[in-house]
């Protein structure tokens, strides 16, 4: 794979992992969330055109039947993103491993590391698997955010696996029928990722959306605890994972959705994150963070 599509680059980010982070937003998801904050990243643009004449500024264009956008012309105002009907953004640029080692040695001795998210990540686990034997080469730590949707025990991911210092794994619901009404997929080989990275020592973090009405989260939080626990256990000499709970928040959601399915879904209070968060210490993680 020599370009993928990139969404976003934020240079300095410190909520993407451990320290100051390059964190890269790579366009595509094979998952469907409800709750998706930025559903523009789910679906690669087709160029249906329908937003190019949208532009206040004249940043989009169409070069041989593909829509693209000018970034120096762009005012960001994202009219074009609200138009889509595709779950998807014209504001997006192909980059190869090149060209992101460029932009990484621009920031390089800011940054401790670089995460890459999406999207999903690891659809593009070969590109990331280059990119990253790279990254190592200017001594920058690799961090891997992921929907835990691909069965990484596969030994076509050794590779990528050994080059990622660590995985961040979203575990958004125990339930199987819930997590696939959530999600459009089941989560067999979410679980599977949990444990089998974690047995490595590969996974620094799972995360939660907590969401009053609409999942059993004191379920998730509470299985899902139970096996961080006993790997912590296992593996007392490596540091703990942590436990990331997360307010589900509407801001980002789509509209449509909001109205459809999230109706009577809230952002929990302080009080149902305590005890989500008690849940978790009593089962051996000791570090848990709520934002
Ligand atoms: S971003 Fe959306 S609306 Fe614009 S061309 Fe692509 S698919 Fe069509
Ligand atoms: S965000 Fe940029 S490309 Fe999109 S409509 Fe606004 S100015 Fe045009």
């Amino acid at each position: 794979m020599k370009y993928v599509r990139v969404n976003k680059i934020i240079n300095f980010s410190n909520v993407d992992g451990p320290g100051n982070r390059m964190s890269i937003f790579f366009q595509g998801c094979n998952y469907n969330c409800l709750y998706c904050h930025n559903p523009e990243t789910i679906s690669k643009c087709n160029s249906c055109r329908i937003c190019v004449d949208i532009c206040p500024v004249k940043a989009l264009s169409i070069v041989k039947s593909k829509v693209v956008w000018n970034k120096k012309k762009c005012i960001n105002c994202d009219r074009c993103i609200g138009i889509c009907k595709n779950n998807s953004s014209p504001k997006t640029l192909d980059y190869s491993v090149e060209e992101l080692l460029k932009e990484i040695k621009k920031v390089k001795r800011f940054i401790r590391g670089i995460t890459v998210s999406g999207g999903e990540a690891t659809l593009n686990y070969e590109f990331i698997t280059q990119l990253f034997k790279e990254v190592k080469k200017l001594g920058l730590t690799t961090f891997v955010d992921t929907n835990g949707s691909l069965d990484l025990r596969d030994e076509i991911y050794n590779e990528f696996i050994y080059v990622t210092d660590k995985f961040m794994v979203d575990m958004k619901v125990w339930d199987e029928k819930a997590h696939n009404n959530l999600t459009g997929y089941g989560n067999v080989e979410v679980i599977k990722n949990i444990e089998f990275l974690g047995n490595l020592g590969k996974l620094y973090e799972v995360r939660t959306v907590v969401i009053p009405n609409l999942l059993d989260n004191v379920e998730t939080v509470t299985k899902v605890s139970e096996i961080v626990g006993k790997i912590n256990l296992k593996n007392q000499l490596n540091e703990g994972i942590i436990y990331k709970l997360i307010k589900y928040r509407q801001i980002g959601v789509r509209k449509e959705i909001l109205e459809r399915e999230l109706s009577k879904s809230i952002s929990p209070g302080e009080k149902q994150m305590e005890e989500l968060s008690k849940i978790v210490r009593g089962n051996k993680v000791e570090k848990v963070i709520i934002i």
